[in-house]
């Protein structure tokens, strides 16, 4: 196929045929003004206010967690949550090459090394057979967990990412990081509102963390979520992303180097208002994916599809393409057109900073890298 003129007449269709198709436009028809400005009537529009609160209790009935903790973003959200698992400077995590530079950068920020694992092609996550094969080569089990046996240092913490909300093989990848005495943390940032076997993403590893950018599926303009089981954690979660303040009635006593990652209380306003409406979005998403199938399975391009036992929310829906070549023309001949696509991350280790960080074979990695393509995916 050379020709996506169809292809693009679909989509300008499904989203109201206007000149520009963008990826994907935040929704904001909800109480999104009327809690703005109660907050600016209540002058409390930074780190006090009730719609913090509220936002952590709808996080933990979204979540199903005991404990959710509201911060800046996203990658800060993954930042602490490594540093509440015990990941130290010089120690490794474990993470999938094909992700957004946040899941990688978060580690960083701790002072540990980012090691790439496989994805696996059905769920274009961190595949627990590749994971299996590498700790089987490259670790040893010690009384206190997993080494690297190359660098010597610490395996840590087991990072996957659900790519674009589709939910990685969760239950298979515990399995082998129980087995290795390796924390499984997830990076949910792409997955609010996805399921595994009935359980939502973030709550399934020992935390997980969501992102409110403008272009997830829910957004406060910026902001993220650390949800956890572990009410320890999470109580410890919430005392480092307020500074490690110890309560007193007057005196500043911090005890600990914490973090100002409180998400503000303006911020939080937005996010209680967007978040009453992801059932709505969600159904919204599912429609246009099932819309999406039946078009592209009649044009013979591969529409991905949730894995069996997930629900994926449809966050950032796409298309997988033959070859790069075609990958190509459908890129140039759809953002040509007012249609807006793009190809998924180069994977990390293509960039300099992360080029010397250690990776098996990446050979799905490499092949979803120059085939899958992103697709205007707004709820309408
Ligand atoms: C969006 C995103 C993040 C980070 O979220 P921010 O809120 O932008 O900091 C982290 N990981 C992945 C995979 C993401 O897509």
């Amino acid at each position: 196929m050379s020709d996506f003129n169809s292809v693009i007449a679909f989509i300008k269709e499904q989203h109201n045929n206007k000149d520009f198709t963008p990826l994907h436009a935040p929704v904001f028809n909800g109480n999104e003004k009327k809690y703005l400005l109660d907050t600016i009537d209540s002058t409390f529009v930074s780190s006090v206010g009730a719609y913090v609160d509220r936002f952590e209790e709808m996080m933990c009935s979204v979540a199903q967690t005991e404990k959710a903790v509201a911060v800046v973003n996203g990658t800060a959200a993954i930042q602490v949550a490594l540093r509440l698992v015990g990941v130290k400077p010089g120690d490794e995590v474990i993470t999938q090459a094909l992700t957004f530079i946040a899941t990688v950068n978060a580690i960083v920020y701790n002072g540990a090394t980012p090691v790439f694992v496989d994805v696996d092609l059905d769920t274009m996550g961190l595949s627990p057979k590749a994971l299996e094969a590498f700790l089987v080569e490259n670790a040893e089990l010690r009384e206190d967990g997993a080494y690297n046996k190359k660098t010597g240092k610490k395996i840590s913490a087991c990072l996957p990412m659900h790519t674009f909300g589709f939910p990685v093989h969760l239950d298979e990848l515990l399995t082998v990081c129980n087995n290795w005495k390796i924390t499984l943390v997830e990076d949910a940032a792409e997955s609010l509102g996805s399921m595994y076997k009935g359980r939502p993403t973030g709550s399934i590893g020992k935390l997980g963390a969501f992102s409110f950018n403008g272009n997830k599926i829910v957004t406060s303009g910026g902001g993220g979520t650390i949800v956890t089981n572990d009410i320890e954690l999470g109580i410890k979660g919430k005392y480092l992303t307020t500074t490690a303040k110890v309560p007193h009635p007057y005196e500043f006593v911090h005890d600990e180097m914490g973090y100002n990652f409180r998400m503000p209380n303006l911020n939080a306003a937005l996010a209680c208002a967007q978040l009453e409406q992801l059932d709505g979005f969600l159904e919204d998403k599912r429609k246009l994916a099932k819309e999406y199938q039946s078009f592209f399975a009649g044009k013979g391009i591969n529409f991905r599809t949730e894995t069996p036992d997930t629900k994926a929310n449809y966050w950032l829906m796409c298309v997988e393409l033959e070859n790069r070549q075609e990958r190509d023309l459908f890129l140039n001949d759809t953002n040509k057109n007012g249609v807006m696509t793009r190809p998924i991350w180069q994977l990390m280790f293509r960039l300099p900073m992360y080029a010397h960080c250690q990776k098996d074979a990446q050979q799905n990695a490499l092949f979803l890298e120059e085939r899958i393509i992103n697709i205007p995916s707004s709820v309408r």
